[in-house]
């Protein structure tokens, strides 16, 4: 809630549990936050709070036994009608594939679990570019072609260089022609995606059950590429997508990056692994990147470097950030909006200056307590008791247990979330006049 200027991400009532031996964890319980276009939005939490869960769920990428059981989140993507949102958790898998490091991308917390060990890195960031960017790559392996085979004196190798131009032309129209059957069935989906009648949710099923079956087939290039001798023209694609990983590693400061696309994960530092994690989520210019925690495991000096390079893309290559952490200095420092998190409850969201300035919620103002600064020279306070088990969470407020003002109502009942002021938001029953 409370996105400034339009709406690019909008969660309504996100609930997600997990099956255990004991009973079912409410990781996540009814969170609902906005995120604008162009927007850098701080979610921020103590561990285990139900950050990550919840940014998973948004790729839905939540494992087993994990499940989203309730809520919506739906994502603003078309341009010709900005009003209209995707119901992400309504949508086929072979949708969300298509979406995923596309105009969703993430940033993991651990680099070096992020990557895998036996592809390289060039291998691996040009990923991203054969599967979201194939048509584009093709046209310009094609174009390049043509004008070798232009200036080409040499008979065998011109013919040869045509050959290579027509398979690749023909895997061309093929990828178009699926993508143009791809497209025809997502924007039927979004013309029918409002309609709750029984004919419109019958519809929808059909169009995501064939959208889930569609494959890419086109018999030539597959026979071809399984030609030990044919095979070998798909390194001149394969060429085209390592220049652009070389430009890519280049734009984002990587030194030496025709030597670093070469490399394997092991042989590369911390902080190197790390850019080349956000190489891989920047790759198709997302229109959200979720950075979860991408600066935990590493040290001061490439934390500050790393932050840096997020908020220098954001203008170029990135239109919002949500950026999961649980370091309120970085919040302050990035964030321009943030949603504070507690025990899978969203207690608080407001533009960063306001929650600073004033910080409505009991659980915010002992997070900002225990904040060291450079005046406070007295101890650091803490917030008493511990975080619940989310088996079995306190009723009502979650954080009555440990609450200083907490009221007979607390234990009772779960506070609605209010807007107190223009844009900022709270879940507590010290300010129950104003209803969302
Ligand atoms: Fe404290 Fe009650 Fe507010 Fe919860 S609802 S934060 S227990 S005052």
């Amino acid at each position: 809630m409370g996105a400034a200027e339009g709406t690019l991400l909008r969660v309504r009532d996100l609930s997600v549990e997990f099956d255990s031996q004991e009973g079912t964890v409410h990781a996540v319980d009814r969170v609902s936050f906005d995120v604008a276009p162009g927007e850098l939005v701080g979610l921020v939490g103590e561990s285990g709070c139900g950050k990550s869960v919840t940014v998973r769920s948004m790729m839905r990428i939540v494992q087993s036994p994990g499940r989203i059981a309730d809520g919506r989140i739906l994502v603003f993507f078309d341009e010709g009608d900005k009003s209209k949102g995707i119901d992400l958790l309504e949508r086929s898998e072979a949708f969300m594939t298509s979406i995923r490091g596309d105009r969703i991308s993430m940033i993991f917390q651990e680099a070096s679990t992020s990557l895998n060990p036996v592809l390289s890195i060039g291998e691996q960031v040009g990923e991203s570019f054969y599967f979201h960017r194939r048509a584009e790559m093709l046209g310009e392996t094609i174009e390049e072609l043509g004008r070798e085979i232009a200036s080409s004196r040499f008979f065998p190798a011109a013919s040869w260089k045509r050959f290579q131009r027509a398979l690749f032309s023909m895997e061309l129209a093929s990828h178009r022609a699926y993508d143009a059957e791809i497209l025809a069935i997502d924007n039927e989906l979004l013309r029918i995606e409002d309609r709750e009648d029984p004919e419109a949710a019958h519809r929808r099923e059909l169009l995501n059950r064939r959208r889930d079956r569609l494959h890419e087939r086109n018999g030539l290039v597959e026979l071809l590429r399984r030609l030990p001798f044919l095979s070998c023209y798909r390194r001149r694609l394969q060429r085209t997508i390592r220049a652009r990983v070389v430009e890519l590693l280049r734009e984002l400061g990587v030194p030496n990056p025709e030597h670093i696309a070469a490399c394997y994960p092991h042989e590369l530092s911390g902080g190197m692994q790390q850019r080349i994690v956000i190489a891989i989520a920047l790759a198709c210019h997302p229109l959200l990147l979720i950075a979860d925690e991408p600066t935990s495991n590493l040290d001061v000096t490439i934390q500050a470097q790393i932050v840096e390079l997020i908020k220098a893309l954001r203008s170029k290559i990135i239109s919002s950030v949500l950026y999961i952490t649980h370091d309120l200095g970085l919040v302050a420092e990035i964030c321009e909006r943030a949603s504070i998190m507690y025990a899978g409850d969203v207690v608080e969201t407001a533009k960063v200056r306001e929650i600073f300035r004033d910080p409505l919620h009991p659980y915010t103002r002992g997070l900002l307590r225990s904040v060291p600064t450079a005046e406070r020279v007295q101890e650091l306070a803490t917030i008493p008791g511990t975080v619940p088990n989310l088996i079995k969470p306190p009723t009502g407020c979650r954080f009555h247990p440990r609450c200083p003002s907490a009221m007979e109502i607390c234990p009772r009942s779960k506070p609605p979330t209010i807007e107190r002021s223009p844009g900022h938001y709270v879940a507590c029953w010290l300010y129950p006049e104003t209803k969302r």
